[in-house]
């Protein structure tokens, strides 16, 4: 027999079992870097490179040593110095680590979970003469699995019952807010057919609610009843969504239960009283009417005879209280001739008279009027030409005027003019009265057309009844028309209104 010499043959062993281990672990799907017992890097795999991010010299005393990651923390964030790693612990205390977690960091900043295994290496005589690390990169899972824990948190701390089902009705899962809302603990729950919570008159709900999540559709925001443990109906708003596996699949359903008993109770108690206010509002109504008609009635009789005394009176030195008495009664039958226009704005009794005039000669004919009462202030007009044609209710137009006219003589004590200005476009006509007063804050701007609103602060200066704007804002509306107004404190208030022309005007002024 030939005699094989011992050396040649185990030199060329070792370098065989060596090149398969490198290969070996080259194709391994997990790191793996061994270090001598002064944690020089004696070896790693490609695997390796990727999660660390750099490819460390071999046995070089000036590396990173114990672990070729560029930096190390502990789960925490803490920075892990390398010499108190795991590796580093594996060698120095002589023990293995299984699934230890660590935080690695790349020389780009980016970090990755680990998960690391180790084993001490021992010499013949027992010596530890370096250790063997297997890792792999966790971060994926742990992303997913933190989600996972997050949501079943969300789920589990939800004031809502969250509820799945299979496609039978079989419950799978159950909150604590479903536990809360329906009184049963999951044991309970789980297992059981869904129809443990619905009243039997509403068992086709179930039917057709499976049809629907069988068909991939969502039942969303469906208010319903659903009974307790201890047999109370509760009012829900329900929401269901298909569950799908992996496969896009549907295999049951979930539902979200949210109790809507206190809001169901607090509509219709809403519903109560707003049927009562309506009620109240109908009598308050009829009430203004028959009131209104029947102060009219005997103020028209006493306007009558004083008129009458008036004249009889003539000449006498008495007939001056006559007609005190008689502005006095002029002011109570305007105020109820108000309040008879609000009752039938109110109930839509507000009749229009509709003719065709020129609202310039209108305008011009109440200024005229209305000067002749007002001495302490110049009324002025501008831009009134002929041919602002409209078709409208005469008095109540001139009514509208008026208002606007006597609220700007009156609400501008200190100065001494008023300017009315007419403007037309293609279609309309537009009124605009200036004033020089007291002016209206800005955030009384917006409810100064408000039944009953006057300015804060007014009253012990200036009467009145805070009801003219609301019935001129009324009148110039029925008639298709707005009202508007521009006012700045202190300075003044312009108030308009626009009407719709029956001829299109040719030129614009
Ligand atoms: P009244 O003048 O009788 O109170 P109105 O409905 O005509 O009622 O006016 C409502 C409120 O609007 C008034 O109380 C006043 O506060 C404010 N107002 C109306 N016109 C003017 C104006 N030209 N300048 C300043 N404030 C005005």
């Amino acid at each position: 027999m030939q005699e094989i010499k011992e050396p040649y043959n185990s030199d060329t062993a070792l370098r065989e079992s060596e090149a398969k281990f490198r290969q070996l672990t080259g194709l391994m799907p997990m790191a793996i870097f061994s270090t001598d017992k002064n944690g020089l890097i004696t070896f790693y795999n490609e695997k390796a490179v990727e999660l660390w991010g750099r490819r460390p010299r071999l046995n070089d005393p000036t590396e990173t040593r114990y672990c070729g990651s560029w930096k190390l923390y502990k789960t925490d964030g803490t920075p892990l110095p390398h010499d108190l790693c795991p590796m580093s612990s594996a060698i120095k205390g002589k023990k293995s680590f299984r699934n230890e977690e660590i935080i690695m960091e790349k020389p780009d900043g980016t970090r990755i979970y680990a998960r690391v295994n180790i084993d001490p290496v021992y010499s013949a005589d027992g010596e530890v003469t370096g250790a063997i690390n297997v890792f792999e990169d966790v971060t994926e899972a742990k992303r997913i699995n933190e989600g996972v824990y997050r949501l079943a948190a969300i789920v589990e701390s939800s004031e809502d019952a969250i509820i799945s089902k299979n496609l039978d009705g079989i419950i799978t899962s159950w909150n604590m807010g479903a536990q809360k809302m329906f009184g049963y603990l999951p044991e309970e729950a789980i297992g059981k057919h869904i129809t443990l919570l619905i009243p039997p008159l509403l068992r086709d709900e179930e039917t057709s609610i499976i049809k629907k999540i069988r068909s991939g559709q969502k039942v969303e925001h469906f208010d319903t009843i659903r009974m307790t443990k201890d047999g109370r109906s509760l009012n829900i708003s329900l929401t269901v969504s298909p569950i799908r596996n992996e496969e896009g699949v549907i295999i049951g359903a979930s539902k979200i239960a949210r109790d809507i008993t206190e809001r169901v109770k607090l509509d219709n108690q809403l519903r109560l009283y707003n049927e009562k206010l309506k009620e109240m509002n109908t009598y308050k109504d009829e009430f203004m009417a028959m009131a209104s008609h029947e102060l009219k009635t005997p103020l028209t009789v006493i306007k009558a005879n004083l008129q009458l005394l008036q004249i009889k009176l003539k000449e006498n030195p008495h007939e001056e209280f006559v007609s005190k008495t008689m502005k006095q009664v002029n002011k109570l039958s305007n105020l109820i001739s108000d309040l008879l226009d609000v009752s039938k704005i109110q109930t839509g009794n507000l009749q229009l008279n509709l003719t065709d005039f020129d609202l310039c000669a209108l305008v011009t004919e109440t200024i005229d009027n209305i000067q002749q009462t007002a001495s302490s202030h110049k009324i002025t007009i501008e831009g009134c030409t002929k041919d602002a044609q409209i078709k409208a209710d005469r008095l109540r137009i001139e009514q509208v005027i008026v208002n606007v006219l006597t609220n700007a003589v009156k609400y501008s004590p200190q100065a001494d003019k008023v300017i009315v200005k007419l403007s037309k476009d293609d279609k309309n006509v537009t009124v605009c009265v200036q004033d020089f007063g007291i002016g209206i804050p800005i955030e009384d701007v917006r409810k100064i057309f408000s039944r009953f609103y006057r300015v804060r602060g007014l009253a012990s200066t200036f009467s009145g009844s805070g009801i003219g704007l609301y019935i001129s804002n009324e009148i110039v509306k029925r008639h298709g028309g707005k009202m508007w107004v521009e006012s700045t404190e202190d300075k003044g208030s312009a108030f308009y209104f626009s009407l719709a022309m029956t001829k299109s005007s040719s030129n614009h002024e």
